[in-house]
């Protein structure tokens, strides 16, 4: 046994390995160790391999799913190594191979590997989240990615620059990300796979065997960079799988440049999919999400990550969400029907990959009819918008497969497959002649039973069931002996403690009429099974197109119900570049201040060309963060296509939107806190363009007041004057204020304050001008910091202030420095200089080693 589990333990490098025996998998060594950590269970040992004792732990088969999404959910990988052949086949194959049959070992595989971007099953998915696997393969410099959620099978091919892969990576969110073994560009804990398997050519070798093409250029025109990752991708799929691949649909391609860039900082600052803490209370998603199926949630969850860029598009999911909101009555109907409509999408995917339930043919069935219904009920409504008429198709057209699942399914088919009972009465003559034979034996025994009691006079005797001995005749021990007489027709079989059981020629002979019907039942069942689930993978693609349909009919009935709850508007959407937000909220801050009646103070938001970059001081906690969050919102919502938490919303399209919070804390990723603020803000000054949206909290807090000024200027200066694009910077510097005077298209605003009877009112109010005076102790009262400090700290201000006052402060003579643009341009005389002793050089004539020379020379007065 001990060859036979390490030989499968080397197939599974990598993962815990799940070795069944009988009713438990059990794990060994390091694996048991591990696993007990994990799952909390007891680790006990077993036998002994080179004279040590083998720790081992184990879980019961029939709650296996349980301990797998725990593992899984820790980062685990497994493998599930089953017995392929039961006992006596086992004992047969021996006594074949000449081998003692005492020590016939039963064969095992691995039939198997769970890992956490290949789940399909329910138990071990979260409905409302879609479960994403990424490969990565590069070629010549361009990164090529494939992403699936095996769940529903879509599948989507992007490229990307190196530089671009974290925020492409940040937009997938995979839960698994494979990449060839020894590429350096990959996330830290990436699965490897050999390199020869992200092959462009074998990736389009096998999308098209997959998808029955001879060409792939129906589905788009992949690039090789991307065929490469769907190689990748796929050979990971069919090793995961052990050869059984689960439901792939056709590739979609995603161009750059489809959607609204936004970095991992820009994600995770604006909490859309979670909140800091890693949950999902507190996010945009929690506070937007009204959908009614999982599927809807998915795919509202996807939306969000990836806000569109073109128009026409975001238009048309405006125009549908319109069309639901302006209509209460029809919108609550279609929200109850869709309430009701199973996840077919994901029912699907696990019948294609080999591991549905009779329940999950059931979930296709009644998805599928109700998805019909549905579609009469629309169709039969005036206006359609353009985006539902063009779903509605989808919603259709299965009616052979709907009539072919009812005819053949019981009403609600059981999850355990290998029991049977789940085809209907009527479906199939013979399996019901089957079923009447046992049920005929089983009325017999019934009968059989009173007919033994009358005879024996034995009033308590029974006749049970167990799956050691089938069926049996029980009586009291008492009665016992009267039975064991020789000519009573009953033969012995167990003497229990207070009960003796017997058997009978009658009872043996329909006992072996039930199993035998019964055996063949099962077995006309499991045919019926495999043939329908052969029907619904022969319709995916279209099963997959209705389940899209409904996902997105919901989104859009969602966004309607919530834009209905809370007052918000349909955006205006602009190409120009504009942001003209009227009475905005943050839909987090003011769901939150909802709970505690509390009011939200809605805000204006205006920027245009000629004022693009609003500077924004006031006091802490005074809402400076949140004005600029619920702006980035609003402008993430409206490219989403929905409606949006203001009174009314204009929205110039924005390609990239970067979100920065001065040094928070992300001490965890070993970096300093103001390293990470400083290589974050970079990529903004790198990435941004003109029609990018840019918010910035408190830039340049990380750091000593100097530097921090000093940085805070100087990224202003270049977001205003080299960028160009839309931004909010909130700060508390004082002395930015200045930068008014040189940046044209700079204003200033403050987020209001009132001290009152000795008490700071934050007033959550954005007002034009700069910012009075900064509170900050008014706020230390406020939070509780003891009176003797604040009255300390209130002496050493004073001195402060003084001082500045003298002096000009820290930013003195900062108004006289150069613009931005004009502190980069090389002195004049300087230039000429170096051009004329460059021009000098008689290069002809120049040994390498006094070229070297040169260069340290001039490198060393430059
Ligand atoms: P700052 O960035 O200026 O320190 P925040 O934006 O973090 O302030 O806001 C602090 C708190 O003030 C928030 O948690 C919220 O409870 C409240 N708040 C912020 N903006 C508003 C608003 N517009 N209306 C009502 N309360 C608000």
């Amino acid at each position: 046994m001990m060859e036979q589990f390490l030989a499968l333990k080397r197939e599974a490098e990598g993962c815990l390995l799940f070795y069944r025996m009988g009713d438990f998998f059990e794990l060994f060594f390091d694996d048991a160790k591990d696993a007990a950590g994990v799952l909390d269970i007891a680790l006990t040992t077993r036998g002994e391999h080179g004279g040590e004792p083998v720790p081992m732990c184990g879980v019961p088969v029939h709650s296996a799913e349980g301990y797998l999404a725990r593992l899984i959910k820790a980062g685990r990988r497994v493998a599930i190594a089953e017995q392929v052949e039961t006992p006596d086949e086992a004992k047969a194959r021996a006594k074949r191979e000449g081998t003692p049959v005492s020590k016939a070992l039963v064969k095992r595989d691995i039939v198997r590997f769970v890992t956490a971007g290949t789940l399909t099953e329910e138990a071990l998915l979260e409905p409302r989240r879609a479960n994403m696997l990424a490969a990565l393969a590069e070629v010549r410099g361009t990164i090529g990615i494939a992403s699936c959620d095996i769940s529903t099978g879509a599948t989507v091919l992007e490229e990307c620059t190196p530089d671009m892969l974290g925020a492409v990576l940040a937009r997938i969110g995979a839960s698994e990300v494979v990449v060839p073994e020894g590429w350096e560009h990959g996330p830290e804990d990436a699965g490897e796979m050999a390199r020869s398997h992200f092959a462009s050519d074998e990736g389009e070798a096998r999308l098209k065997t997959i998808h029955g093409v001879a060409t792939l250029d129906g589905f788009g025109s992949f690039t090789r960079a991307m065929l490469a990752a769907a190689g990748g991708l796929i050979a990971y799929l069919d090793h995961v799988g052990r050869g059984n691949l689960p439901l792939l649909l056709p590739p979609a391609l995603r161009e750059s440049g489809q959607a609204m860039l936004m970095d991992e900082a820009t994600r995770s600052s604006l909490e859309i999919l979670a909140a800091q803490n890693g949950g999902r209370d507190g996010s945009l998603i929690a506070a937007t999400d009204r959908c009614v199926t999982g599927a809807g949630a998915r795919l509202l969850a996807e939306d969000l990550s990836s806000p569109l860029l073109d128009r026409s598009a975001i238009e048309a999911r405006l125009a549908l969400v319109h069309w639901l909101h302006a209509d209460p009555l029809s919108r609550a109907d279609l929200r109850e029907a869709l309430r009701a409509i199973p996840d077919i999408g994901r029912a699907l995917g696990r019948l294609v990959a080999g591991r549905g339930t009779p329940r999950d043919l059931g979930q296709v069935r009644d998805g599928l009819r109700d998805a019909r219904q549905l579609r009469a009920k629309l169709e039969s409504l005036p206006d359609t918008p353009a985006l539902l008429a063009e779903l509605l198709p989808q919603m259709g057209g299965h009616g052979a497969l709907v009539d072919l699942l009812e005819r053949a399914l019981v009403p609600s088919p059981p999850t355990e497959r290998h029991s049977g009972g789940f085809i209907a009465q009527g479906y199939d003559a013979s399996l019901d002649e089957l079923r009447e034979t046992s049920g005929n034996a089983r009325k017999a025994i019934a009968a059989m039973e009173a007919r033994y009691r009358d005879e024996t006079g034995i009033a308590s005797l029974k006749i049970k069931h167990n799956g050691v001995l089938g069926y049996f005749i029980e009586v009291p021990a008492k009665h016992g002996d009267r039975l064991m007489e020789p000519d009573s027709g009953f033969t012995h079989r167990q003497t229990m403690a207070g009960a003796v059981r017997f058997n009978s020629v009658a009872l043996h002979e329909e006992a072996s009429r039930i199993t035998e019907a019964g055996g063949h039942a099962l077995a006309a069942e499991e045919a019926h099974f495999e043939e329908l689930v052969g029907e619904i993978c022969n319709s995916a693609a279209a099963i997959a197109a209705t389940a899209a349909a409904l996902a997105r009919i919901d989104v859009s009935a969602g966004q309607a119900e919530r834009a209905a709850e809370g007052g918000w508007c349909r955006p205006e959407i602009d190409e120009g570049a504009v942001l003209d937000i009227r009475a905005g909220r943050h839909p987090v801050v003011e769901a939150a201040l909802a709970k505690t009646d509390d009011r939200f103070v809605a805000n204006d938001c205006s920027l245009d060309p000629d004022d693009r970059l609003w500077l924004i001081g006031g006091p802490n906690m005074g809402g400076k963060s949140t004005f600029l969050r619920q702006n980035a919102l609003i402008v993430l919502m409206a490219q989403a296509g929905g409606f949006v938490p203001a009174d009314s919303a204009r929205i110039g399209l924005v390609d990239r939107l970067f979100s920065r919070v001065g040094a928070s804390d992300n001490l965890a990723r070993g970096r300093s806190t103001f390293m990470v603020e400083m290589v974050e803000t970079a990529a903004i000054l790198s990435q941004a363009s003109e029609r990018s949206f840019v918010i910035l909290d408190e830039v340049g807090r990380g750091t000593s007041t100097y530097d921090g000024l000093a940085l805070a200027w100087a990224v202003v200066e270049a977001v205003h004057s080299q960028i160009a694009c839309r931004c909010l910077f909130a700060t508390h510097y004082h002395e930015l204020a200045r930068l008014a005077d040189s940046c044209e298209a700079l204003s200033l605003h403050h987020v209001r304050a009132r001290e009152w009877k000795g008490d700071l009112v934050l007033l959550h109010e954005l007002s034009e001008g700069a910012a009075d005076q900064s509170y900050g102790l008014a706020v230390a009262r406020l939070a509780g910091v003891p009176q003797p400090v604040v009255k300390r700290a209130k002496q050493v201000l004073d001195k402060l202030e003084k001082g500045r006052a003298e002096t000009g402060g820290i930013a003195a003579g900062l108004g006289e420095l150069p613009l931005f643009a004009a502190a980069f341009a090389p002195d004049e005389e300087e230039k000429d200089s170096l051009a004329e002793r460059i021009a000098a050089i008689e290069l002809d004539a120049l040994s390498p080693r006094d070229a070297l020379d040169l260069l340290y020379e001039l490198s060393a007065e430059a």
